[in-house]
């Protein structure tokens, strides 16, 4: 699933979100739909493991494990 980073016109913050096919982008703190994405995407570290721990605990949720390694599926059944 592609992450983005939006632009709020309306509340000028910045914020990353993943897209969904045919999802329009909705900014988290005011809930306007007045979204412009940005090309350049700092990824920090630290931000870019929440994003991969997100995934993986949404991929839990749907039942399949493909992105973890053996010894964490134990850990998790
Ligand atoms: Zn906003």
């Amino acid at each position: 699933m592609p992450i983005f980073e939006y632009h709020c016109t309306n509340c000028n913050q910045t914020c990353e979100l993943l897209i969904r096919n045919a999802t329009v982008p909705v900014c988290p703190h005011c809930q306007s739909e007045h979204l412009t994405r940005l090309l350049s995407m700092p990824a920090a570290p630290g931000k870019s493991n929440a994003i991969i721990q997100r995934a993986r605990q949404q991929a839990a949720r749907e039942g399949h494990f493909s992105n973890y390694s053996p010894g964490e599926r134990k850990k998790i059944r």
